[in-house]
């Protein structure tokens, strides 16, 4: 038999060393990478309408042979123009690309070419404006005409017509040495396809319910082992023995009052669940939820202060040198004002002085430090901590599953805080996070003032100029913030360093205007940082390393130009930046929304500031993957099953996962075994501590 993981992808046909190493870039190595690559989306040229019958208005799918390819420049906008002719002996039509110059080589006279998109008519002639294409084989090729076409990721020098053939090839040659993980009395039990009819069906289904069958049967699958893996670390975790750690009431109510606000019963709530946690035997994993500003931070200081009073080191690990920092000057001010009377705190990022680093180093494993405030410096092999007690992971989706295990493996089973800003509806939670238990800071402090968002067109560009004079003249803050400006897209986006040079001569020329971005290094973003908390400037110009931390109370206003380019989460995060003081505050979305997608995120930044709304929203629109990053999260191994739209399918493998794992909590029963063989095989992060049994 072939283990198909272990068979290279150069067995198949049609791949040497050359496309071996592209497709490698696209994370394919093995034969059962290539049949686990599925299609993005599918096209379907069952039905090629003639061009003589087109109908405008709708979307359709063309052939037809090049009968021209040309170039210009437009007058008017100065884009750059690629016009094709196709022609299919019935009738013409034209084609219209705009900035994409390399079409111009890619059309030759006589290819074949098939198009889909919307079709309409201009000045009286019959086109269609950046249409999917292809240039395919002659017009019998039974993988790219008359059938539904899978169309899938790309990487450069790999088309989607070799793609295709080279899966369909693959499929041919492995099909049936793919083997049926799924146990067949669940598989039956749910009417579910085999596997090998499944992979074949999800590239070149007949009809899509085919497609729509293969899609939840390898979705149900990938819910299934996923949740076992899941319930097993959360059932390893309990078994361990951890570190009981308590404070007295009074102490508690110390901390507590040393504020000058009331805390929210949604965070007193949350440190209640973290009391009991933490005295009991076993480590505390605990999820905590809340929205951007709703005070998180707070109740992860309580856990540091409740173990250094029982005596314990604890650390907080954040994603960025920025958040590390503020988080440590946060906490110094809490030492000062006797919050954390006599805690030693200390910073450990990797930009600091190699001296500097290990002195830090040496004090945490003397037991020096009571508090490491750090990114996943933290990490590294020098750190080891004396008597770690309590780790916190601030913005958890930024770290990997893996990173997390090395973190809390540097104490003898330490009690940890997971924090997350990307609320998640709790259902969805329950199921992605299983492992950990939730606490969920639903409620914003009272005493905040309200973010007002509005939608200007491009062309209103002065009137929001004007709106921040005004603002900034009544002593606010602004913040300006540009997206990052990929290479392919430099035409017409503003970079924020242009934008800088145009404000400070021009526009806001009567006020201080500062800029930051990604490519500064760290002591020039301190800098500018600074700059902007004393006010020496009142309008920060920025890309989106605003979007995680920085905390400055008398900024209130935001404009986000060419918001629609930002993903939903992304803007609630950048607006969350804003309304932090006691002052009302303004989001200012600036854009002309292009696409569909885009159009869909204004509208709904608009309706709502709800963060678990934007999230159940973000997810239905983009899909887990994108959702929660794309590297390190352990949810990037759901390659297909998406628990936004397939909750249904979720529920029904996690009903049969909590059966199993009830059964036979450490899949010791001989039928068992492959299970947990399946398991190690594809999520060994997840039972990196699992040494109990
Ligand atoms: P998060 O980490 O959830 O984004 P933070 O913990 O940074 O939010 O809180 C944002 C700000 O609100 C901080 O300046 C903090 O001191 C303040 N804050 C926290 N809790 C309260 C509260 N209950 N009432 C008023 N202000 C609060
Ligand atoms: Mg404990």
């Amino acid at each position: 038999m072939n283990k198909l993981n272990e068979t290279s992808v150069q067995f198949v046909k049609g791949v040497g060393p050359v496309k071996k190493k592209l497709f490698s870039n696209l994370g394919i190595e093995s034969v059962e990478d290539l049949l686990y690559y599925f299609p993005r989306h599918y096209q379907d040229r069952r039905e090629i309408i003639p061009l003589a019958q087109v109908k405008i208005g709708e979307y359709q799918t063309i052939t037809g042979l090049v009968l021209s390819c040309k170039s210009r420049r437009s007058y008017y906008t100065k884009k750059h123009v690629t016009e094709v002719v196709l022609d299919d002996k019935s009738g013409r039509i034209f084609l219209t690309w705009f900035n994409q110059p390399y079409l111009d080589h890619y059309f030759r006279k006589d290819v074949r070419v098939v198009c889909y998109g919307k079709v309409d008519m201009y000045k009286d002639r019959i086109q269609m404006v950046s249409p999917e294409y292809e240039v395919i084989e002659g017009d019998d090729d039974p993988l790219s005409l008359k059938c539904i076409v899978p169309i899938y990721p790309l990487t450069r020098g790999i088309t989607q017509r070799y793609l295709r053939k080279t899966i369909s090839q693959c499929i041919e040659k492995f099909r049936d040495d793919l083997v049926d993980e799924l146990p067949i009395n669940v598989r039956s039990k749910y009417k579910l396809s085999n596997i090998n009819s499944s992979i074949n069906n999800i590239h070149f289904p007949k009809d899509f319910n085919q497609q729509e069958e293969a899609l939840r049967r390898i979705s149900f699958e990938e819910f299934y082992f996923f949740q076992i893996s899941i319930i097993l670390r959360r059932l390893s975790i309990k078994f361990k023995k951890g570190i009981s750690q308590k404070i007295s009431d009074a102490e508690a109510l110390e901390f507590i009052n040393s504020f000058e606000f009331e805390l929210t019963s949604a965070q007193r709530r949350a440190i209640a669940d973290m009391r009991s946690d933490m005295e009991g035997n076993g480590p505390m994993h605990r999820l905590l939820q809340g929205d951007v500003g709703s005070g998180k931070t707070l109740v992860a200081i309580f856990g540091c202060f409740l173990s250094f009073k029982a005596g314990h080191q604890s650390c907080i690990m954040a994603p960025t040198e920025i958040l590390a920092r503020q988080h440590y000057e946060n906490i110094e001010s809490m030492v000062d004002s006797g919050t954390l009377k006599g805690m030693r705190v200390e910073l450990l990022v990797s930009a600091m002085k190699k001296n500097e680093k290990e002195e830090v180093c040496r004090k945490i494993s003397a037991g020096e430090v009571d508090l490491v405030l750090g990114t996943h410096a933290l990490i590294s092999e020098e750190v080891n901590f004396k008597d770690l007690g309590f780790v916190v992971i601030d913005e958890q989706h930024k770290f990997g599953v893996r990173q997390r295990a090395l973190l809390t493996d540097k104490g003898g089973n330490p009690d940890v805080l997971i924090m997350t800003a990307t609320p998640i509806p709790r259902t969805l939670c329950i199921t992605l996070y299983g492992d950990l238990d939730i606490s969920i800071i639903d409620e914003m402090p009272k005493s905040r003032g309200k973010v007002r968002t509005i939608h200007y067109n491009e062309d209103h560009l002065e009137e929001v100029y004007d709106i921040v004079r005004k603002k900034v003249s009544e002593g606010s803050q602004a913040y300006f913030v540009y997206p990052i400006i990929e290479e392919s897209e430099t035409l017409d986006l503003k970079a924020a360093e242009d934008m800088f040079k145009l404000f400070s001569k021009k526009v806001f020329k009567d006020f201080k205007v500062g800029l930051l971005h990604g490519q500064m290094n760290r002591n020039e973003t301190q800098q500018i940082m600074t700059s902007f908390v004393n006010r020496d400037i009142d309008i920060l110009v920025a890309t989106t390393v605003l979007e995680v931390g920085v905390d400055v109370k008398t900024a209130n206003v935001m404009v986000v130009e060419h918001a629609d380019r930002f993903g939903l989460a992304q803007l609630h995060q950048l607006r969350g930046r804003v309304g932090r003081g006691k002052e009302d505050a303004l989001c200012l979305l600036v854009c002309d929304p292009r696409t569909d997608e885009g159009k869909e995120r204004i509208k709904a930044i608009l309706s709502t500031s709800d963060g678990f709304k934007i999230a159940q929203h973000d997810l239905e629109i983009r899909g887990p993957g994108r959702f929660f990053g794309r590297h390190q999260h352990g949810l990037n191994e759901l390659k297909v099953a998406n628990p936004a739209t397939q909750l249904d399918i979720l529920e029904m493998a996690r009903k049969e996962a909590v059966a199993l794992t009830v059964a036979d909590p450490k899949l010791e029963k001989d039928a068992n075994i492959v299970i947990k063989k399946i398991i190690k095989r594809r999520y060994p992060t997840y039972l990196i501590d699992v040494k109990a049994g």
